[in-house]
Order: C-alpha cells, then sequence, then structure tokens
C-alpha cells in the first residue's frame, strides 16, 4: 500500500509505503487536544517506508512524562501529521492528513478507552482496549 499525504497548507508532504501494522481509533487524553476532542483516527506504517517529500515538520516531546511520545506536526499551519512512539515501531499516521482518507476503512480496535469521554462512540463489533493491546 503506499500513502501520500500532507499538512493542510501542503507545506509538509509525505510518502508512507508498506503494509499498515494497524488501524486504530486513540481516546486517550492527549489524542483529544489534537483531535480537538474526538478520539484521534490513526494507522500505524513501517517506519522505513515513510519519508517526507516535502518540508519539515517540527516535532514536540514532553520532557516530564516517561516515555512520551514525540508528535511532529507543520510549524506553519500546525497540522499534526504523526507519532513516533515508544513501544511501537513504526509511525503512527494522522489519518486526515492522507489525500484520501477514504483509504483508511475505519479502524479495527479501540484503544485508551479509558479516557474514553460519552460522547465519543466506538464501531460496533472491534475490539476495545482500556489502553493497549496485549
Ligand atoms: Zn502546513
Ligand atoms: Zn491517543
Amino acid at each position: 500500500m503506499r500513502l501520500e499525504g500532507g499538512c493542510y497548507c501542503g507545506a509538509v508532504r509525505y510518502v508512507a509505503e508498506g503494509e499498515p501494522m494497524m488501524k486504530a481509533q486513540c481516546h486517550c487524553r492527549e489524542c483529544q487536544y489534537i483531535s480537538g476532542g474526538s478520539p484521534n483516527v490513526i494507522i500505524g506504517m513501517p517506519a522505513d517506508g515513510f519519508s517526507y517529500t516535502k518540508g519539515e515538520p517540527k516535532a514536540f516531546k514532553r520532557d516530564d512524562l516517561p516515555r512520551a511520545a514525540t508528535r511532529e506536526f507543520c510549524g506553519e499551519c500546525g497540522t499534526h501529521i504523526l507519532t513516533r512512539a515508544a513501544g511501537f515501531p513504526g509511525v503512527i499516521i494522522k489519518v486526515g492528513t492522507l489525500d484520501d482518507p477514504s483509504l483508511y476503512g475505519g479502524p479495527s480496535i479501540a484503544i485508551q478507552t479509558a479516557d474514553k469521554q460519552s460522547f465519543h462512540h466506538i464501531p460496533e463489533g472491534i475490539p476495545t482496549f482500556e489502553r493497549f493491546p496485549g
């Protein structure tokens, strides 16, 4: 699978190639800041198939948390593009940055449901995890 995408203003562009490693919606409190309040919809892709093709993202990592994720985003328009998380061997791309988000097809799991809000919806029939699978 070859996915192309970028930020809202077009300053940062990327290509991600390979087999999707996971398709999830994440309910964690941190994702709520980034999504605007809803669960974040994300697709994990192999890191070695991912590259930026235009621009350089800014990166942010909290230094007050153990094993904090690094979040990469456009420094011009602020669009969050992906996360690199300790313990996950790929890049975790925000589906909203895909040129064609319909390629996502929907999440196969819901994670971090311990932080779920009452107005979040989980598709019927998918496995849910209070934090992470396994
Ligand atoms: Zn941008
Ligand atoms: Zn999250």
